[in-house]
């Protein structure tokens, strides 16, 4: 059955009408939407299309912002329907489809349109909701008694939709907005100076920070390759990893023009689906905790170099008692009681001072090279402490290559980062175990290696050995004294000497420590140190 078949001329003629003018007013509002215009533009030209595609006497909606309402209105649905607003907006919140009210006065429970009477007769509320988020609702009134016809509902259904299209692109507009508001705020208010670069280095946030640090305004530095606008080597180097250093995590510093110190830090900033977009540099001024720890440095060696006096006197008279009188049983386990605290309390204060001079970020240390024979070295040490190995039953043995050469080395520091890989396989493994401690050269490296069969160390807990006051607690460790200070000794010792210190272990297996020395010119004749 055709249109022309069950319609007079006439109404042809209106239903063709209508059906233009209602394509004409969704293909406004569809412009006026896509060209984003604002809602107060957007929305009255909605509500004016659905008086005149329906009749309505007003057509109104009220949307939620920021805890309360916001209201927009046809031309014709001025402020006199408005007093409706807040109880259409809470009763539209608890609906998902469109509600016909043919007689206000018997509106639905919830919904007191008490205040319309005699303005209006009918009305339709539509929810304004897009993917479960509730913005608000739409709402017209008819004077007369209106029963909608199934062509308005449809077409008021189309138009809602269209408003539901613009306010939600609305709110995702002034969201984003104001995320970069904030991200604005805070990267204007952190104290740090922040440089963010993409993948081909070009800067892209350069916040005010760092405008004062580098001397630079933002504008001049946004787009521009890092390099040519940051001159300093060091913050180069982490920014273009890559190209200069292999990555591996070294603690660097950046003195800036007026001697303040900065800690640099670049992280890299990975997208969604895990590559990455760019680097972030934060730049960090710590001259203030620089000097802090300067000061507790100053302190601690002044504090453990003061103590080794009185511990050298005590120990002496405790050496000069029996001479002064007979000495009993008794008091004489007492007086192996107190040497046993003297040295550990020398041992002690030796490591704090060892670590403060080895520190790479606060010590002084300057090697004290000369030509040795490394597994000199590790026969003293041996020699040594194989008292501690023999009380506990523990064979202690040292082995070296025949292809060790003689070297260039603090021998001081190396003996006592060796010694404290030796004390440690004795502490940390059970009585009538074994040490081994070895000497070998591999790969144009000297290794020093202390071998145990002793209680071993959990892959987690290896990461972290050799930082400063690093101790792993395990119930098997109950007595075992220590201060965390050894490992970072003896990695510094190594690094000092351009290497560095390994570990390899299994729980309940044992361990393996080394000290890695690089054969390299300085270490072998001393030349350019
Ligand atoms: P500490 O003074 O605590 O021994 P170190 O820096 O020398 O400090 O060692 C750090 C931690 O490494 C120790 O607390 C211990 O848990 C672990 N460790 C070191 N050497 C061994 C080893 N040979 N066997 C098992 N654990 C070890």
């Amino acid at each position: 059955m055709t249109v022309q078949e069950t319609l007079p001329t006439s109404e042809l003629h209106l239903t063709l009408q209508r059906y233009l003018d209602q394509r004409r007013l969704l293909s406004e509002v569809s412009q006026r939407i896509a060209a984003s215009a604002g809602l107060a533009e957007t929305l009255p030209h909605v509500l004016n299309g659905i008086c005149e595609a329906t009749g309505a006497v007003s057509a109104r909606a009220v949307i939620g912002e920021n805890g309360g309402t916001i209201s927009f209105a046809s031309e014709s649905g001025e402020a006199k329907f408005e007093a409706a607003d807040p109880a259409i907006y809470s009763f539209g919140q608890t609906q998902q489809a469109q509600v016909e009210i043919v007689d206000i006065t018997v509106a639905p429970s919830g919904l007191d349109l008490a205040g319309l009477s005699g303005l209006v007769s009918s009305v339709l509320v539509l929810p304004i909701q897009a993917q479960k988020t509730h913005y608000g609702a739409l709402w017209i009134a008819f004077k007369q008694p209106h029963q909608l016809t199934q062509d308005e509902r449809d077409f008021v259904g189309l138009l809602t939709l269209q408003a539901t299209i613009a306010i939600a692109n609305a709110r995702t507009f002034e969201e984003a907005k104001s995320g970069r508001e904030q991200l604005a705020a805070i990267l204007a208010s952190v104290a740090d100076a922040i440089i963010m670069v993409d993948k081909q280095r070009k800067i892209r946030v350069f916040n005010p920070a760092a405008e004062a640090l580098f001397q630079v305004t933002a504008k001049a530095a946004l787009g521009q390759p890092f390099k040519s606008i940051i001159k300093s080597d060091t913050l180069q180097k982490l920014v273009y990893p890559d190209e200069q250093n292999d990555g591996a995590e070294t603690i660097v510093e950046y003195v800036a023009s007026d001697g303040r110190i900065f800690a640099p830090h670049v992280s890299e900033v990975i997208s969604e689906n895990g590559n990455t977009d760019g680097w972030l540099l934060a730049v960090r001024d710590v001259s203030r905790f620089k000097r802090l720890n300067e000061n507790m440095s100053d302190f601690l060696r002044t504090v453990s170099h003061d103590l080794r006096s009185p511990l050298t006197a005590a120990k002496g008279y405790l050496d000069m008692l029996p001479m002064v009188g007979e000495v009993n049983d008794k008091q004489e386990g007492m007086m192996g009681k107190i040497f046993t605290s003297i040295d550990d309390m020398t041992n002690l204060v030796e490591k704090v001072l060892d670590a403060g001079r080895l520190d790479p970020m606060m010590g002084t240390y300057q090697l004290r090279r000369e030509s040795i024979d490394p597994t000199d070295i590790v026969s003293k040490v041996v020699s040594t402490l194989s008292n501690a190995a023999q009380k506990k039953q523990i064979n202690l043995r040292a082995r070296a290559a025949s292809n060790v050469p003689i070297m260039y080395l603090d021998e001081m520091m190396i003996e006592r980062a060796l010694q404290n890989l030796v004390e440690n396989a004795i502490k940390y493994t059970p009585e009538g175990g074994e040490v081994i401690v070895e000497t070998e050269v591999k790969n144009e490296t000297l290794i020093f290696s202390v071998t145990d069969n002793g209680l071993g160390i959990a892959p987690e807990d290896q990461t972290r050995l050799f930082e400063r006051g690093e101790r792993v607690r395990r119930k098997e460790h109950k007595g075992i004294r220590g201060s965390g200070l050894g490992l970072f000794i003896v990695r510094n010792v190594a690094q000092q000497h351009g290497g560095d210190a390994a570990v390899q272990s299994e729980e309940g297996k044992g361990s393996r420590f080394e000290i890695l020395i690089p054969l390299i010119d300085v270490n072998l004749r001393g030349g350019g140190d």
